[in-house]
């Protein structure tokens, strides 16, 4: 039974299939179908031997794309879910969701949710900073807003409330000396950066923020 179900899941991505042996049902016999999950070719990406890749490789980039679940399913999933649903995914194929693999997963839906994955650049969802992806990597939290990633930005709600409260606050830059900032932070530097994220300000937003936007 449990020989079976295994059998029945893709190596990468742990996604079990109904009635179908990626492998065949002898675990020996690749099908060279592609996974619907993955998009691993059986026998191939998950065979170190045949692609040079393997399953632990094939995996990590998979990771890196944020791990896209069923195509069908993906776009509607709450990232909690969806970590939930890969959670149990990956028990499957005997690994545990560890922090590590959920904030690699997380960093890279960041970047999805900024619609472009092989972007050089990208923004704070927040703020609209624009951050090299080494730098982001680095600091866990926004120079600019000092939103915590992947955590205050996680979902749409929590954005636009942690947004809010940073514009009401004045939208000062939490650390105003660091060189990736413009300097004399002003008015027309916040428009700017939250433009990179599609947001504009009203002019009821801008005249309520410059009464709390602090002078330098
Ligand atoms: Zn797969
Ligand atoms: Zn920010």
């Amino acid at each position: 039974m449990q020989n079976n179900q295994l059998l029945r899941c893709c190596r990468v991505c742990g996604f079990e299939y109904a009635n179908y042996y990626p492998w065949g049902e002898d675990g020996n016999s690749a099908s060279y179908d592609v996974c619907d999950c993955c998009g691993c070719e059986f026998g191939y990406d998950d065979d170190e031997g045949a692609s040079g890749k393997g399953v632990l490789v094939y995996r990590q980039e998979w990771f890196n794309k944020g791990a896209p679940l069923l195509e069908q399913d993906d776009k509607e999933l709450t990232q909690e879910k969806k970590l939930s649903t890969l959670k149990q995914q990956l028990s499957n194929i005997g690994i545990e969701l560890d922090s590590n693999i959920v904030f690699q997963v997380k960093n890279s839906l960041h970047k999805h949710q900024n619609g472009n994955l092989n972007a050089k650049n990208f923004y704070c969802l927040i703020c609209g900073l624009s951050y090299t992806e080494r730098d982001f990597c680095l600091h866990s939290s926004c120079i600019c807003c000092n939103c915590k990633f992947t955590y205050d930005d996680n979902s749409d709600d929590a954005i636009s409330t942690y947004r809010q409260v940073w514009l009401n606050n004045g939208a000062y830059p939490f650390y105003p000396d660091d060189p990736r900032l413009p300097k004399n932070w002003s008015m027309s530097h916040l428009k700017t950066q939250l433009a990179n994220i599609g947001f504009n300000l009203t002019d009821e937003m801008i005249a309520e923020i410059e009464k709390n936007m602090r002078k330098i």
